[in-house]
């Protein structure tokens, strides 16, 4: 159930309310548009946390490269945790990635390495989400957002992870308030988001932010949501009935 994101958050669920039809809506109306796009994440939860780490403030062409030339100069999470600082940044400033970056990498494997055996990995694929959340949390760089991305891709956890562009789209549809902390965009997110859709809701709205929703000059006159979309409405008047 997707109350679970507000349970981990701690928020109160209000799945009744109109603003969770809407997004309902929004699920129903993006798959017809999208499917169920493959965003390049990982089931193994172990490349996915990585995956996640470095998908931070870059581009998607620029993470993807960055995770592939780590795991190629590190297959394992104990070469990654023994690597200098100098070395993993080799592999990922293509990327844009500093080595504020890299040292974070680093403490994540140490950590992740510091799980005792059977090991992070089958702790993770075996894990309720009370226990898989809280660890995710404590690992270096990882918060609300990041933990819920590898709860959903990798263990099949129905919680609704809130990035830019499903902040964007909920901040132009009036679903959410403008320019509140990414924090607070969560946890309001959590406490409308419909069950059971939390992934294909979350996949269609980061498709849609990237290929349409743009953060400037967005494309409202080729949008499948501009008939409910507030600012679609106010930019194009009369777009919406077309
Ligand atoms: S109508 Fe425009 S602003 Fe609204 S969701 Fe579509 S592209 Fe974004």
């Amino acid at each position: 159930m997707s109350s679970l994101t507000s349970e981990l958050l701690k928020v109160e669920r209000k799945s009744r309310s109109v603003r969770t039809r809407r997004l309902r809506w929004v699920d129903r109306v993006l798959f017809d548009e999208y499917g169920t796009p493959r965003l390049g994440n990982y089931r193994d939860p172990i490349r996915e946390i990585f995956f996640i780490l470095l998908s931070a403030k870059t581009t998607d062409r620029q993470y993807r490269a960055s995770h592939r030339a780590l795991f190629a100069a590190f297959p394992d999470i104990a070469s990654i945790a023994s690597a200098s600082v100098a070395a993993v940044e080799r592999c990922i400033h293509s990327g844009g990635l500093s080595g504020k970056r890299s040292a974070q990498i680093i403490a994540v494997a140490k950590a992740l390495i510091a799980v005792p055996e059977p090991g992070a990995r089958a702790f993770l694929k075996r894990a309720e989400p009370a226990e898989s959340y809280p660890f995710l949390l404590s690992l270096p760089g990882i918060g609300p957002k990041s933990a819920f991305c590898v709860m959903m891709y990798s263990m099949r956890a129905d919680v609704f992870p809130v990035d830019v562009n499903v902040q964007r789209i909920a901040e132009r549809m009036g679903l959410i308030a403008p320019k509140l902390k990414h924090y607070t965009a969560q946890s309001t997110l959590a406490s409308i988001a419909p069950d059971g859709c939390s992934r294909t809701l979350h996949v269609g709205m980061v498709a849609h932010g990237r290929k349409i929703c743009l953060p400037v000059d967005p494309k409202c006159g080729q949008c499948v949501l501009r008939s409910e979309c507030r600012y679609g409405k106010k930019r194009s008047p009369g777009l919406a009935q077309s």
